[in-house]
């Protein structure tokens, strides 16, 4: 595939500072798809030196014209969203269809949105005496995962540019090509030098780099856990801005009476898609003792139909893991599963049939799972769900909210009142009731562990400004 062998800085493809390259390889069979140059901290502050002059202008420029330039981007991402989902099916491993029908078309939604938001959003009000005026945080780091690469790029950078901030992206170092076709797109919707710029790296070195950077106002972080407490702890002492999207072990409780085999498939489903690279993925499926091995039955039946293969093959359901690392990762999680006792109902960690190549992991059911265990409580990130049994309501509960994670959830009732009486005391920052569909205008981010901040909507926008009241 081509790639630039540059950094996108001030409104051009320019030389990295050193000769250090980052291999970007298919997933699905280890194929080596480009080469992109590895950034370090002199291409950080080149991109950072370029955001901060390009502030001023940008933060002047008026709202009107900033949403046209997003209208603009959003046009452009949508002309190309077939090499998108090409693009991110390469880098990733998703199956295509998934790639078209999300990691292409949920950006462009999001994108959109921004766009109309820029236009509409009051950016002054007055408060008796006051004048109070939303300004644009200033210069913004972004730092993103490669689980849904462009998505996490652009429920930062629109919002960001929308409310007149300018930013450095560091993209994953596992998908870098889509962060690349995106700093095209960014060029040709004709937003100015400086205000959007991208630099390829490792996390370590480059991530770090920016996140410890003394000139960014705020640091965007979208990963996991370990990582955003480093950051967020530089952040802390740099007295900057931070918000974090981290991990999640989200519940999804089938409340009695509930459309059984409705929400055991929809809950397969949500944890098989995209591999189990979900952060919000409902990897806990919570189920009363009465129906809980009817419900084993359901979920070990749905998971026979999620067929591994080649991402590009229209009958694969689910692709390869990300990298060699995260399978490692996610079969350790498999044999400690079956270490501490939970019953194996469907998939393992042996690889697939016929996979020899890719990295490529069995969708995996465990019943017996019991509050305390590992597969409990840690985010595996990779194709497996957790059955575990209640006995009421206030135990379906306290299962519930007994991690330290609390992204994301589900419940599902007959009655509609009360799932949502019971969402309510859910700690967790989004719940999709009876399958309530995706909203991205909706506010996401986590509450404990699972992050600080929201992204998405106007809450998302509200992220990058801040306020200065004029008393008059
Ligand atoms: P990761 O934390 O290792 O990497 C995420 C990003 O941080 C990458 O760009 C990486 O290069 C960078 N990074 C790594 N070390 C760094 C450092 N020391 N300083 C600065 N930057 C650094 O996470 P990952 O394995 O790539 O992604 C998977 C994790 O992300 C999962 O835990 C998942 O739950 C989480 N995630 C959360 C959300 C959310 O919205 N809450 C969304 C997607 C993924």
């Amino acid at each position: 595939m081509k790639a630039h062998d540059g950094m996108y800085i001030d409104g051009a493809w320019r030389p990295a500072a050193g000769t250090g390259t980052i291999e970007v390889t298919n997933p699905a069979d280890g194929t080596l798809l480009a080469t992109v140059p590895a950034g370090g901290p002199e291409d950080v502050a080149a991109a950072v030196r370029a955001a901060r002059a390009a502030l001023p202008g940008w933060a002047a420029t008026p709202p009107a014209e900033r949403a046209a330039r997003l209208d603009a981007l959003r046009r452009i991402l949508t002309d190309r969203r077939e090499e998108i989902a090409r693009t991110v099916t390469a880098e990733l491993g998703s199956p295509l269809t998934l790639s078209q029908k999300v990691h292409a078309a949920v950006p462009i939604a999001v994108c959109t949105g921004y766009a109309e938001l820029a236009a509409a959003y009051s950016f002054e009000e007055r408060l008796g005496n006051s004048l109070v005026l939303r300004e644009p945080v200033g210069v913004v780091g972004a730092i993103t995962p490669w689980n849904y690469p462009l998505h996490q790029i652009v429920a930062k950078a629109a919002p960001a540019l929308a409310a007149g901030c300018t930013m450095v992206l560091k993209p994953a170092e596992d998908t870098p090509l889509v962060a690349q076709l995106f700093a095209e797109a960014v060029d040709e919707a004709g937003v100015p030098a400086g205000v959007f710029n991208l630099v390829t790296g490792l996390g370590p070195v480059a991530g770090q780099a920016l996140a410890e950077h003394e000139d960014i106002d705020l640091l965007s972080f979208t990963g996991s856990t370990a990582v955003g407490r480093r950051i967020g702890a530089a952040a802390a002492s740099g007295v900057k801005r931070v918000a974090l999207e981290l991990g999640g072990k989200s519940a999804n409780v089938v409340l009695p009476g509930a459309d059984l085999a409705k929400a055991v498939k929809a809950g397969v489903a949500n944890v098989m898609s995209n591999s189990g690279q979900t952060c919000s993925a409902w990897t806990r499926m919570l189920v009363d003792s009465e129906r809980y091995e009817e419900a084993v039955r359901l979920a070990a039946e749905a998971t026979a139909k999620y067929t591994t293969g080649d991402p590009l093959d229209e009958a694969t359901r689910v692709g390869p893991l990300v990298n060699a690392a995260q399978r490692e990762r996610v079969t350790g999680y498999i044999e400690r599963g079956r270490e501490e006792g939970a019953r194996l109902v469907a998939g393992g960690a042996e690889p697939p049939e016929g996979a020899e190549r890719g990295h490529y992991v069995r969708p995996t059911v465990f019943a017996d799972v019991t509050p305390g265990m590992t597969i409990a409580q840690e985010e595996i990130f990779g194709p497996v769900l957790s059955l575990l049994k209640y006995e009421d309501t206030e135990d379906a509960l306290r299962i519930a909210n007994g991690t330290v994670y609390g992204l994301a959830g589900a419940v599902w009732s007959e009655d509609e009142e009360e799932a949502v009486a019971f969402a309510r005391r859910m700690e967790t920052g989004q719940v999709d009731i009876n399958g309530g569909r995706f909203n991205p205008l909706a506010p996401f981010g986590g509450y404990k562990q699972s992050g600080v901040g929201r992204e998405l909507g106007v809450h998302g926008l509200e992220e990058y400004l801040q306020t200065k009241s004029l008393q008059l």
